[in-house]
């Protein structure tokens, strides 16, 4: 571990700011002295708190909403930057955080798994911790990092090599720190965790090396192991102190032969959790190898949502959302949970919008389909879903089987729409309760995909297909949708050049805002789409916008840094962006004083 401690220690810091307050050169935060504890009570309320910003996606279930209403439409427009923070250092890579803020500091991780405590109203470095990553970690998808969780005096975060850490929040100073799993095997860590019920809930990322997705909890105060969830049919778990203390179901029942036992199904999206239900709702990535035809079955419980018992780890329900995925749809998207009202009975749904272009809506308690729609154009693996949600193949459109080409290497390679990095990758998509639409962020492409023969070796790429993504139209990729869930009915439009890669953010000002790789911050009127603000932040957006309250002003802050999948694995589309800038920049906004 290296910690750069830039002031002495924290308690000089709080003097310094009782100073500055004293004199009042600087608005400092009068928070910004003491500490609170993040309880239990913090995470669930978070959303309804606009003074603080305690978990990933505003809450326990995601909605990326804020009561916060001073900005508005009609004044969103005077927003200005309050500061700025460099991430420093040479490793400019792509920064897919979400910011937390507590007792007027922010805590956000960068590239490389590094994690900054930022003075939330000033922007100046509190502290910096860097993990000491091996050479040979096997990351995906760019050595990106999506966030932290707050607990108690921890701030949590898991490293690319498949460690969670626990560093005090106000010296960050390591308090525990545990391996989730080999990354000698290709699992990594890149999502934030989640806190529910004093335990601390994380997936894992390999998707690509054949590893076995599996969702631990563990207490979050001590690091100690609760349970260990396995989401591929037939592996078994840990609970209550025995390794085979939960059950994996009958072994390869949907999958041939020992397929299963490095069947993939990465949880590498991290979740969301229904408190009503206490049910913690996984996305699964694809099924190991991608080439499909080594594997005839469903390959339970890959490319689904699934419903996990929060205190016993059990699956309550799945639904998969591509059985037998030949494409690389991985079902990690975030389920978001939501009431509506249908004649005069309130539904207890949840949505997502998957890789495979499809926004499905179920019943959250159940995990009975609802409504599905196509929420990209012209998808062509399937023709459409039918009444259990279930896709109705276009066999055509299935990469080929290698073992029926002429000289046994290649299968037929097909056009298929969406391209695997998918109608909507993992940028977190926001759910406003005023407007009672979705704000999901898609791309629209396709991709050349073929089959290859393939086995398993540890630690090696388990793909079997070769693929090259192109975009569809000449005028843009990305799209910002908004759906309504109870119609299907995409209400409005926003499209961008470059493919979509940020998460979302809705306000109860009206407002919608997320970024774009071309480096602007956008703020859209929620009911229209209509652009009220736009901000260069000097490098691409992948990251996810907050905003919170401090001495009585709204924030908003986003972190840019070009990077992520597309440009290593985009194909035509990588060049199509490869003029784009990387940079690490937190950026913080505020209406000026009047
Ligand atoms: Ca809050
Ligand atoms: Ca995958």
């Amino acid at each position: 571990m290296k910690l750069r401690n830039h002031r002495p220690n924290y308690k000089q810091f709080a003097y310094s700011t009782l100073a500055a307050a004293l004199f009042s050169a600087v608005a400092v935060g009068a928070q910004a002295a003491s500490f609170s504890p993040v309880t239990d009570a913090d995470i669930l309320n978070d959303q309804a708190t606009t003074n603080d910003v305690v978990s990933y996606g505003l809450g326990p279930k995601a909605q990326r909403y804020s009561p916060l209403k001073k900005l508005d439409k009609t004044n969103v427009k005077e927003l200005r930057p309050a500061w700025a923070f460099s991430l420093g250092g040479e490793k400019q890579r792509g920064q897919e955080s979400q910011p937390l803020v507590k007792d007027g500091v922010m805590y956000i991780t960068g590239s490389y798994s590094r994690l900054f405590a930022i003075d939330s109203v000033t922007g100046e470095e509190l502290w910096q911790y860097d993990a000491r990553l091996p050479d040979n970690i096997m990351p995906c998808c760019d050595v990106i990092n999506r966030g932290a969780a707050l607990y108690d005096n921890l701030v949590i975060f898991g490293t690319l090599d498949a460690k969670l850490v626990a560093l005090d929040r106000k010296t960050g100073k390591v308090v525990w720190k545990e391996k989730i799993a080999d990354y000698k095997a290709g699992y990594s860590f890149t999502s934030a965790p989640q806190i529910i019920k004093g335990m601390v809930v994380t997936g894992v990322s390999g998707g690509e090396f054949g590893i076995i997705g599996k969702v631990d909890a563990r207490n979050a105060k001590t690091g100690e192991l609760v349970w260990t969830r396995p989401v591929i049919e037939g592996h078994m778990g840990y609970l209550n102190g025995k390794e085979n203390g939960i059950t994996g179901g009958e072994a390869g029942k949907t999958w041939p032969g020992d397929l299963w036992k490095q069947g993939g199904g990465a949880t590498w999206n991290g979740g969301t959790y229904d408190p009503e239900t206490n049910l913690i709702y996984v996305g699964t990535g694809n099924p190991a190898p991608w080439n499909s035809h080594t594997r005839p079955g469903n390959n339970l419980y890959t490319s689904s949502r699934v419903a996990i018992d929060a205190d016993t780890g059990k699956i309550a329900w799945h639904f998969q959302t591509t059985p037998h995925d030949g494409w690389d749809y991985d079902g990690v998207n975030e389920l978001i949970p939501f009431d509506y009202k249908d004649g005069g009975k309130t539904v207890k749904a949840a949505a997502t919008a998957d890789r495979n272009g499809y926004f499905y809506v179920l019943n959250r308690t159940n995990g009975d389909f609802i409504r599905g729609i196509p929420f990209v154009k012209n998808i062509n693996w399937a023709s459409g879903l039918d009444d259990k949600g279930a896709p109705i193949w276009m066999p055509e459109n299935r990469p080929g089987n290698p073992a029926e080409s002429e000289d046994g290497k290649k299968g037929k390679s097909v056009f298929a729409i969406p391209s695997f990095l998918g109608g909507k990758n993992w940028m977190p998509m926001a759910f406003s309760k005023d407007t009672g639409l979705f704000y999901v962020p898609s791309n629209e492409w396709g991709m050349d995909i073929w089959n290859e023969p393939i086995s398993y070796k540890k630690g090696a790429a388990y793909l079997g297909a070769g693929f090259t993504i192109k975009p569809i139209f000449e005028d843009h990729i990305g799209s910002l949708k908004a759906i309504d869930p109870k119609t299907g009915e995409i209400k409005w439009e926003f499209k961008n050049n470059a493919p979509l890669w940020g998460g979302v953010l809705t306000t109860a000002g009206g407002l919608v805002f997320t970024g774009t790789p071309e480096g602007y911050l956008y703020g859209l009127d929620a009911n229209s789409g209509k652009v009220l603000y736009k901000f260069q932040t000097g490098s691409g957006i992948v990251g996810s916008p907050i905003t919170w309250e401090q001495d009585g002003e709204q924030y908003v802050a986003v972190i840019s840094g070009w990077g992520g999948a597309v440009p290593l694995w985009g194909g035509d589309v990588a060049k199509r962006v490869n003029y784009l800038n990387q940079g690490g920049t937190v950026w913080a906004f505020k209406l000026p004083k009047s």
